[in-house]
């Protein structure tokens, strides 16, 4: 039997999960999928990546008071009969926060539990489910190294100053730093970029991570200098519901003028703000693109505008770019948002081919563009494999095999 890794990424509602083999370089993906509706009507559906033949299946007679262990047990039992050589020799957990003390993926124990469960105040929306995965499946799969990959882990090399805020220093004592998030993405597309651009992977990168939730990174010769999220994943770009970068005066206003109640003013600066917010109308990039609602050109205008506000300030940051790179949702398929960030950026050394735009070409900035840019879609889950397969000491099989 080969030895395969199992990556879960584990939400307050639903499990999505990787089967990998282990390769010399990135790992390679064997199946995907995800079940949804935990805590009511489960419901779960894979993919296998060699046929891209799926399975679904409505779970909704199972009981519902299991959560994360039935929805483990569902996506464990259908590896184990889908691929009977296939042995799980370790699972990846997706964690997003690793706090100060973790600065790279660590095998799971009750100490690191212990340390994990205590950030859960800095991620409310994701830790306590990351942890609830982590604990299920180490429930299911006693004997299997389980290892925790964070977001927060490649930004733990930040210089003081990109790291703090200007509080008194108790306050940085005590972690409330800037950690950064989005860091497995980050790191996958550093390491795709020193295969695709080594000269630029080695120099200075602007790096969009435009999904739902949405960032920007400065890195330099692959290593993290800045990043756009702070303490929380509440600070830098607008999201797809989040606020993003927000003077601390209106939360202060809000709670004592407004009289919002705290977990009001949450609620409004996770769930009410960012695209939605400002649109009154959708989070989804692709529904405000088509909309005719002037709201709707708005909410990308702003979206657009703070973008742009950190490219500049990287630039200055990094002392000149080599290379941006667009991912996740809207950078790999907005046409529209590349074109509006990059608009009139001459300057900065940046000519956009608009034909290699709309086709979303891997390269989308002319040869005669000082700094290339670049279209890369990113896998998280693979990065989470290939630091899984290193924790736990996993030994790469060939290239050939
Ligand atoms: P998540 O953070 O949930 O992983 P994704 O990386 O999947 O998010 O990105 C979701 C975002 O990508 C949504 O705003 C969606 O509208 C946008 N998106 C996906 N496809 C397109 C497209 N073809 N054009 C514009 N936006 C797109």
């Amino acid at each position: 039997m080969a030895d395969h890794v199992v990556t879960l990424n584990a939400g307050s509602s639903s499990i999505k999960f990787g089967l990998f083999a282990s390769k010399p370089n990135l790992p390679r993906p064997v199946a995907s999928g995800q079940v949804d509706g935990i805590g009511a009507d489960m419901w779960f559906k894979a993919r296998h990546a060699e046929d891209a033949s799926t399975t679904q299946r409505d779970l909704a007679d199972m009981p519902r008071g299991d959560g994360h262990r039935a929805a483990i047990d569902v996506i464990l039992g259908w590896i184990e009969r889908s691929f009977p050589d296939a042995r799980v020799a370790a699972i990846g957990h997706r964690v997003v926060h690793g706090g100060p003390d973790f600065a790279g993926p660590v095998l799971v124990t009750p100490d690191v539990l212990t340390c994990l469960g205590k950030l859960a105040p800095l991620a409310p929306l994701h830790q306590p489910h990351n942890l609830a995965g982590i604990a299920a499946a180490t429930e299911a799969f006693p004997g299997v190294p389980q290892v925790a990959c964070f977001d927060t882990a490649f930004h733990r090399g930040h210089c003081f100053v990109s790291d703090t805020f200007a509080l008194p220093r108790r306050y940085y004592e005590k972690g409330i730093r800037r950690y950064g998030f989005h860091g497995l993405s980050y790191d996958y597309i550093a390491r795709r970029m020193r295969e695709i651009a080594p000269l630029e992977a080695a120099g200075r990168m602007v790096v969009a991570h435009l999904g739902n939730g949405a960032s920007m990174c400065a890195i330099e010769n692959g290593r993290s200098v800045a990043s756009t999220m702070g303490l929380t994943a509440l600070d830098g770009l607008p999201m797809g519901t989040r606020c993003g970068q927000i003077d601390p005066g209106v939360l202060l206003y809000l709670l004592q003028h407004e009289r919002l109640p705290v977990d009001a003013v949450a609620d409004l600066l996770y769930e009410e703000s960012g695209l939605l917010g400002l649109s009154g109308v959708s989070q989804d990039m692709r529904e405000l693109e088509q909309s005719d609602d002037p709201r709707c050109r708005e909410a990308i205008d702003y979206f657009v505008r703070r973008i742009r506000h950190e490219l500049g300030g990287f630039a200055v940051t990094l002392g000149g770019i080599d290379a941006v790179v667009f991912t996740a949702g809207i950078g790999e398929h907005s046409a529209l948002v590349r074109a509006a960030v990059l608009d009139g950026l001459e300057w900065l050394g940046v000519v956009l081919d608009a034909e290699a735009n709309a086709r979303h070409d891997q390269i989308i900035s002319t040869p005669a563009s000082r700094l290339r840019v670049y279209v890369v879609p990113t896998d998280e889950e693979a990065m989470i494999a290939d630091q899984t397969i290193d924790v736990a000491g996993l030994a790469r099989i060939s290239a050939a095999a």
